[in-house]
């Protein structure tokens, strides 16, 4: 069959550009359409723009325990407008890091909404493509339930450019999203009430990172309203909203963000002309190398919500590039032992089993558990505390999970996650030589077997 190219994708985020470019370096002839800026959510409304504000909070807290160690400023101010204009030219600067990217490997670039015709054709403005093969890497969107004055509410699209910093924020859902930004915000002044339906926010980490985040954010003065929901919220005027919940509060806010949760974005894609299957949450369903129930058709990412974050996504965008094009380089991904971190104040970051996930597995576990005050506090008024946890095999003496509450977590998991991934065991933390005084040294100093 004719074709006008080999790979045609279907949105221009993380992974759509990784599988691209690879397959355009590989020699193959691709396009790739995004009607949104390139980069996608993670990009332009997701991860760069979230770590840029959580630095810009993060640095509240460094101006406060400046002071212990000898410094004084009667001239802090902060602008939010400055922060946004900043971080707008951030993500300029990177839209076009993405542009030259693609232009340079030879993809062609479609700046408009691409819909399927039929298994290998699709329509780009009004132009029909013939595409031997079709990636969906179309991300995902903010899911918002449905009641009553939902309109008077907005998401993570919306927060990135907000006009000016409300006084009064409330957040709504208890996952990554919900609490960064309840800490972010926090630190940057705004009063934060923050609604989760269930008994504590971040379902799935480890429940001593639960409960200690939970009571940091108490210190914090972030007001946690666990066990409700939201029922309705009435407009009251342009800068009051009055929100009600299932417990029988009425709380007056000046905005709500919902944070409760992604949806696949397949809108307007023209799947029902494909043979592509959707699973019972409406993502699409593929198999170990991302081929959906249509053979000619591929998807990626969160749109397939497996694990939705960006590396995973860019590690599918490579691996399915040389599956199609460079099949010798070809390893499956990986999706076990995936670090994570929650760039909340202070952050959380995890890899492996949470101690519960250990034990429902039937493993008989030691757990070492550490909570401190980090030397960088000591002069301080801050009673913040760090936490470290690392979950291990009794028998084999293998590291099955590690996890922390404290700054720079996610760098440090990060490190963590090479020698987890290899296999490591608790003797060989042990034997590993601390570097010292440091926050991270805490890992391989875990002497005491906590239960
Ligand atoms: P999450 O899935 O992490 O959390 C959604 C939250 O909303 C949960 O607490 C959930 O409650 C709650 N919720 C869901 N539906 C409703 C509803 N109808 N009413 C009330 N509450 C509801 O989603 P996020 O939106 O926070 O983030 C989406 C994904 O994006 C994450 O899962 C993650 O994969 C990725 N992400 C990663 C980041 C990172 O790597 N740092 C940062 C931000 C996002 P319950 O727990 O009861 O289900």
């Amino acid at each position: 069959m004719d074709f006008d190219v080999d790979l045609f994708v279907i949105g221009a985020g993380s992974g759509g550009v990784r599988a691209a470019r690879f397959s355009a370096e590989f020699g193959a002839r691709v396009a790739i359409a995004e009607k949104n800026s390139l980069g996608g959510t993670c990009v332009n409304v997701g991860c760069i723009p979230k770590k840029l504000f959580a630095y810009s909070a993060t640095y509240a807290d460094e101006f406060k325990n400046a002071a212990g160690f000898g410094w004084s400023s009667n001239y802090l101010s902060f602008n939010w407008n400055k922060l946004i204009e900043n971080k707008n030219l951030e993500i300029k600067r990177l839209n076009n890091i993405y542009r030259s990217l693609l232009e340079k490997s030879g993809v062609i670039l479609y700046e408009e909404h691409a819909r399927f015709i039929d298994s290998n054709t699709v329509i780009v403005g009004n132009k029909k493509i013939r595409a031997a093969n079709i990636l969906i890497s179309t991300g995902s969107w903010p899911f918002v339930p449905n009641i009553s004055g939902i309109e008077n509410s907005i998401t993570s699209n919306e927060i990135f450019f907000l006009p000016k910093l409300p006084k009064h924020m409330i957040i709504v859902g208890g996952g990554y999203i919900a609490v960064e930004f309840a800490s972010i915000f926090k630190n940057l002044n705004v009063r934060i009430s923050q609604i989760y339906r269930g008994s504590i926010f971040l379902r799935g980490f480890d429940q001593s990172v639960r409960e200690h985040l939970r009571d940091e954010f108490l210190i914090k003065g972030i007001d946690l309203h666990f066990n409700t929901d939201i029922t309705r919220i009435e407009k009251h005027s342009n800068d009051l909203l009055y929100v009600y919940l299932k417990n029988g509060e009425k709380i007056e806010t000046n905005s709500i963000l919902y944070a409760t949760g992604r949806r696949p974005m397949l809108d307007e894609l023209g799947l029902e002309n494909t043979n592509v299957i959707l699973d019972h949450h409406g993502f699409v369903q593929v198999n170990d190398f991302n081929q959906t129930s249509d053979p000619t058709i591929f998807a990626i990412g969160d749109v397939t919500g497996h694990s939705r974050l960006t590396p995973v996504a860019i590690a599918e965008g490579s691996a399915l590039a040389k599956k199609l094009f460079n099949q010798k380089d070809y390893h499956p991904v990986d999706y076990n032992f995936i670090p994570t971190a929650v760039f909340s104040i202070p952050n959380v970051a995890t890899i492996g089993y949470t101690e519960k996930e250990a034990r429902n597995k039937g493993y008989e576990v030691s757990i070492f558990e550490s909570k401190f005050k980090p030397l960088k506090l000591s002069l301080t008024n801050n009673i913040e505390k760090t936490l470290v946890k690392i979950i291990v095999n009794k028998h084999t003496d293998k590291v099955l999970g590690c996890h922390m509450v404290g700054p720079y977590a996610g760098e440090i998991l990060q490190g963590i996650s090479i020698a987890i991934k290899m296999g490591a065991t608790k003797k060989d933390f042990d034997d590993t030589m601390a570097i010292h005084p440091t926050l991270a040294e805490e890992f391989v100093c875990l002497r005491t077997i906590g239960q």
